[in-house]
């Protein structure tokens, strides 16, 4: 079961490099604020990501934009002789920067839960989590469903139509 650490709280954690967080399937859902950094990062317009780096699925007229995988792997892992990397580590989304800690509900920005299946929980020195980057995790994630929301149920726009929308105005400025 996962542990909820609240603010003040430390955690012994040290990442392991075992990848096990980036081979358990396509799951990381992303907001346009990720697709745009990595898009950014890689120097490509957010179009040449869609299909081929992540895909889109609608949920009760919502478009969720998930990562893909390669079979179990994330698409951007890299394993080279016995060594996994990320290939986009320095524009991971947030909800990989945040890992093992992971976000308790989309408000939620003074707890958070530590993720039982991660190997470096408990080892090394204590450390503050990632309180930050929650913050900023938080902030995208109200910020990208409002502007959808707005854009679906009140503007009738298409949800696909609508995350192009999206991408279009946040990859323009970011
Ligand atoms: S599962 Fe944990 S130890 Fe392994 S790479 Fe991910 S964060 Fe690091
Ligand atoms: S984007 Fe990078 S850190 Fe995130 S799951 Fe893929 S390989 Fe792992």
């Amino acid at each position: 079961m996962n542990k909820v650490i609240v603010r003040g709280e430390k955690a012994r954690f040290t990442c392991l490099r075992c990848a096990k967080c980036c081979s358990s399937g396509p799951n990381v859902a992303l907001t346009v604020y990720d697709i745009c950094r990595i898009s950014k990062y890689l120097g490509i317009s957010w179009r040449d990501l869609a299909g081929k780096y992540f895909y889109v699925v609608i949920a009760d007229h919502i478009p969720i934009a998930i990562l893909r995988g390669l079979g179990d792997k994330c698409v951007f892992l890299n394993i080279h002789k016995n060594t996994a990397a990320c290939s986009i580590y320095p524009a991971r989304p947030l909800r990989c920067r945040l890992f093992p800690f992971m976000p308790l509900s989309p408000s939620e920005t003074s707890k958070m839960e530590i993720s039982s299946i991660c190997p470096g929980i408990g080892r090394g020195d204590n450390i503050d989590p990632p309180w930050n980057d929650l913050e900023l995790y938080v902030r995208e994630v109200k910020d990208h469903y409002s502007r959808l929301f707005k854009l679906i149920f009140q503007e009738n726009s298409d949800p696909l139509k609508a995350l192009e929308i999206l991408l279009d105005e946040t990859c323009k400025v970011s």
